[in-house]
């Protein structure tokens, strides 16, 4: 019998009314998918919040985590007392979210007294969030009529104690998931898992990275060999670009793995490409689809095809600034690039576009605005000596850039797309200062002003829409 596995993000299980949503989903999904898993986030801001207590308890305020108590208490209990008139029913969530909420409160009151917030004690407290959220979810389902069960997540992804990013053991993950799942599916209750976290194999609670959901969702289908996955969120989809910037962007039906993967890399907000990589590896069919429009069919991710349109998005990452290494003296001398992006890694930042030209006399990097006093320094002392003998001329930082990126698996085998790219940025006035080709040749980057992202957006995202 085929399976699917849902996951909602916070928005969708965020109060009352989209916890009535997420259950409207849920309950006529399981008419046509009788072996059905349900994966949820916290209710939003929870996570954030948990780790604020944290935090602030580990910096010595012993206050504020109990007002974040009381905050997430009252949170909680709204929702159910919204969704659950039958106070017998109430009973049973309230009782766990009151227990977890004290568990919150012990654990940041000894994160306090120890000064320091290792990340272990970080898992403990930002896991508390789905504990709490799919005890609110499962109890309203069954108020409903549909037989649902919570199950917390340390029963089922095993994983290393690499706490705040585990990573998950596919092998024991399907066993574990497998014993405990079945036989809930086969007798047709929907068990309703916390995302985002997992235990050691000894049991001790680890997270798999914040937006881990997502992951716990993928993780769970591949378990069960799933027919499909469902990511519910709070947007139709992935756009062509963002709706805020070209109000006629829309919703793209079909994206490759390697496109996704490039648009998230370059900032548009989608799946992890981790988190899919599995799905798609197994061939599960992976959707992302609206809990606030769910008669839209959403985008479907596929394996690469090698066909499909030819620029499908374009997206942008604003503030960022362009450095480039020049001088005659580099030319054929080796090392220079290592040496710059080892200066770079020792700021501790992370560079999103690199340019050369064959000339070799100058490398040209991007980061982010607020990397760029440290990244100059660290680049002048690297090369103090060639600057000196002006091997190296110069160590220059532009700032106020933008990296403006075209996404499509299609263009590799399409000549022609840069300069359709250029043509329409010049039409516009947009002058162009780098451009790096991925090699996958499934994007192409450029360098513009911060003036004309919009602009340029709006130039390339009209090659798309036409
Ligand atoms: N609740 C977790 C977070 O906020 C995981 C998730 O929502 O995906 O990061
Ligand atoms: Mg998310």
């Amino acid at each position: 019998m085929k399976t699917l596995v849902m996951k909602f993000g916070g928005t969708s299980v965020g109060n009352a009314e989209a916890i009535r949503k997420t259950a409207d989903i849920i309950r006529s999904a399981h008419t046509d998918w009788p072996r059905l898993v349900v994966v949820a986030s916290a209710m939003s801001g929870v996570t954030d919040a948990l780790l604020k207590g944290a935090h602030t308890a580990a910096e010595g305020d012993a206050a504020a985590f109990r007002s974040i108590a009381r905050d997430l208490r009252n949170k909680h209990f709204a929702a159910l007392d919204n969704l659950l008139k039958d106070s017998a029913l109430l009973q049973k969530p309230r009782s766990v979210v009151e227990a977890y909420v004290a568990e919150f409160e012990s654990l940041c009151h000894a994160v306090n007294v120890l000064g320091e917030a290792s990340a272990r004690a970080l898992d403990a407290i930002s896991s508390l969030g789905e504990r709490m959220s799919i005890q609110l979810i499962a109890a309203y389902l069954n108020s409903t009529g549909l037989k649902a069960e919570p199950i917390e997540s340390t029963e089922l992804v095993v994983t290393d104690a690499n706490y705040q990013s585990a990573n998950p053991n596919a092998d024991l993950t399907r066993a574990h998931t497998q014993a405990r799942l079945n036989p809930l599916l086969d007798s047709g209750v929907v068990p309703i898992v916390t995302g985002f976290i997992g235990a050691t194999p000894q049991g001790i609670v680890t997270t798999l990275g914040r937006g881990g959901s997502d992951y716990s969702g993928a993780l769970l289908g591949v378990a069960l060999d799933a027919d499909e996955v469902w990511i519910w969120t709070d947007v139709d989809g992935v756009m062509t670009t963002d709706p805020r910037i070209v109000p006629a962007a829309q919703t793209l039906p079909e994206l490759t793995f390697r496109e996704i993967s490039e648009l998230a890399y370059y900032g548009a907000k989608v799946l992890h490409p981790k988190t899919i990589r599995p799905v798609i590896e197994h061939g599960i069919a992976l959707w992302i689809k609206n809990t606030f429009n769910p008669s839209q069919p959403g985008t479907r991710i596929v394996r690469d095809n090698g066909h499909g349109g030819v620029i499908k998005a374009v997206t942008v990452i604003r503030g960022q600034s362009m450095l480039t290494v020049e001088g005659r003296g580099m030319l054929g001398v080796p090392g220079v690039a290592a040496r710059t992006f080892g200066a770079v890694a020792h700021a501790h930042t992370s560079v999103s576009l690199i340019t050369q030209a064959s000339s070799e006399q100058s490398i040209c990097f991007t980061v982010p605005a607020a990397s760029t006093p440290t990244v100059v320094t660290a680049l002048q002392d690297e090369f103090r000596r060639e600057l000196e003998q002006q091997n190296i001329d110069a160590v220059i930082a532009l700032e106020n850039v933008v990296i403006v990126t075209a996404v499509g698996a299609g263009m590799r085998h399409t000549p022609g797309i840069a300069g359709r790219i250029f043509t329409a940025l010049g039409t516009h006035g947009i002058n162009v200062i780098a451009i790096a080709q991925g090699s996958s040749e499934c994007s192409i980057s450029l360098i513009v002003d911060a003036k004309d992202a919009d602009e340029a957006v709006r130039a390339i995202h009209r090659l798309i829409v036409s």
